[in-house]
Formats: structure tokens, sequence, C-alpha cells
């Protein structure tokens, strides 16, 4: 059917930060397709929580880093509801093991750069057509594209350097995809998170505790997946439409140099 509401495509929306996304976005009045890698526990908790904001959900589970379950993952959604207004790249993996940049693995690289940013990019490239073709047929219609980046875009930690490097391109990914669908009206933003409570961060808690503690950031507290998704959700209701390419830190203030 048709959906009447505008649609978000939401990746790595079972747990944690695309969670809050995908029900941020639902409260906003979109609905939702969801995807997610495996968690189909945690998928339907979220399918739970976006129909409870009223909103329609949408599973799909779906590899991003997989050229055919990116393009089956589209399909899902055209097939469901014939429209996606806002891609939120949000799936990302930190490396299985943390290793010093002088022992990591070629194999840990390729999967890290395989979800965190040629899935992503190759997703952006297929749905970006997507949009510009329902643009022709709905001209009222704003189409949008969020990338969920890191502050590992610019801070060195020599103890996970592919992930650095996922996050550093992505960051270019989004300049990329900004400067090419201007001419479209298609926004292209950065939300650039800091340190956040979610199930990646969570085997390294008493570290960050230590390092909030001792005044790593300006606002002295972890980052909630609803503190994304605020960012994410200004986005969707065109509150930054004079805006692209640009990025959002929701850090807590953790880029500012200080002194
Ligand atoms: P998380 O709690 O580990 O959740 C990861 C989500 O991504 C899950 O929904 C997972 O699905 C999905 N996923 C993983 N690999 C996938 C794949 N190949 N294809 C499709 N979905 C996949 O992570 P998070 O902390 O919410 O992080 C979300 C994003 O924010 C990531 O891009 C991360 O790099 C970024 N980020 C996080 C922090 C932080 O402090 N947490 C900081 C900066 C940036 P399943 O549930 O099915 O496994």
């Amino acid at each position: 059917m048709t959906s009447q509401r505008p649609v978000a495509l939401v990746t790595g929306a079972s747990r944690g930060i695309g969670r809050g996304i995908a029900v941020g976005l639902a409260r906003a009045g979109m609905n939702v397709a969801v995807v997610y890698r495996g968690n189909e526990t945690a998928a339907g908790e979220t399918k739970t929580l976006v129909e409870a904001a009223g909103a329609a959900c949408l599973l799909v589970a779906a590899d991003v880093a997989a050229a055919g379950d990116r393009d089956r993952l589209i399909e899902s959604v055209r097939a469901e509801w014939q429209r996606c207004d806002l891609l939120v790249n949000n799936a990302g993996v930190a490396p299985l093991e943390r290793k010093d940049l002088l022992e990591a693995t070629e194999a840990s690289f390729d999967r890290v750069l395989g979800v965190n940013l040629k899935g992503p990019y190759f997703l952006t490239q297929a749905v970006a057509r997507w949009m510009i073709d329902q643009q022709k047929e709905h001209a009222g219609r704003r189409f949008r594209i969020v990338n969920i980046g890191s502050l590992s875009a610019y801070t060195s930690s020599p103890g996970r350097g592919e992930y650095c490097i996922s996050k550093a391109g992505v960051g270019m990914m989004t300049a990329l995809y900004a400067d090419r669908l201007a001419e479209f009206g298609i926004g292209v933003f950065e939300v650039r998170p800091g340190i956040i409570a979610t199930d990646m961060t969570s085997v390294v808690k008493e570290k960050y505790d230590r390092l909030i503690a001792d005044g790593l950031t300006p606002i002295g507290r972890w980052g909630t997946p609803d503190d994304v998704a605020q960012a994410v959700v200004a986005i969707a209701e065109g509150r930054l439409d004079f805006s692209t390419g640009e990025v959002i830190n929701v850090d807590g203030g953790f880029h500012m140099r200080r002194l």
C-alpha cells in the first residue's frame, strides 16, 4: 500500500542509536523501515515501540555490506510503501577485537570497512537514484540522507584503526553526496555522536565512566540514543533545509579544543 506518511529507512535500528532514531522518527510522523542484521528479538522490540508511537513499521533483515541484501532491502520498502523520503545510514560495527595498529588484521579491516563505509556508500547510491526518480513524480516531497559518523573520524585510537578509517570515510562520503545531490534538492548530513550508552560501548563502560568523570567532555555525562535521535529528527523535519554537507556533533562538546 502506498504510504501517506513520509517513510524513513533506518539501518541498524534493532538496537542502540538506530532504535532511538526509529522511535524518534515515528513520533515525528514517519513510517519506518527497521533494518537489522540478525537480532530478530531486538528488532521486534523496536517494531513494538515504533507502532506504539503511531507509525507503521517494516522489519527487514539485511547485511548492508552485501550487495544482494541492499537490493532486496530497497525492493522490500518499495513493495511495502512505494516511497522513501529519508535514509539513515546508522548500522555500524566495532572491530571484534581491539588490536594495536601494528598487529591488526586485513580481515578485520575488510569487515569493518564493508559494514561502516562500503555498505552505506552503495546503499546511498541506490536510494539516491530512487529518490531522484520519486521526485519526478512528486515535486512537493523533500528527500534527505543522514549518515551516522563518529568522533573517531578525527580522533586517533590506534587500538581500532580500521574503525577510525571507516568513520573518516563517512565524513568524505557525506561531502561527496551532499555535493552531488544538491541539484536534486536532496540534503545530506552527518550526525557525529560522541560517547553514547549502547551495546557497542558497554564493553568499555568502566574506561569511559572514568574519562567522563575526569572531565573528557564539557557536558559531563554519557550521551543517549535519544540525544542522537533529536538531531536526526530536526533534519527530518526540515529545520536545516538551507544546509547540506553539514556535520552535527552530538558529543557533549568533545570536539572542542580546550586549554
Ligand atoms: P550497536 O548497539 O552495536 O547496534 C548496532 C546495530 O547495527 C544493530 O541494530 C545491528 O543489528 C546493526 N548492524 C550491525 N551490522 C550490520 C550489518 N552488517 N547490516 C545491517 N545492520 C547491522 O551500535 P550503536 O552503538 O547503536 O551504533 C550505531 C552507529 O553509531 C554505528 O554506526 C556506530 O559506529 C555509531 N557510533 C556509536 C557510538 C557509541 O558511542 N555507541 C559513538 C559514535 C558513533 P543486529 O541487532 O541485528 O545485530
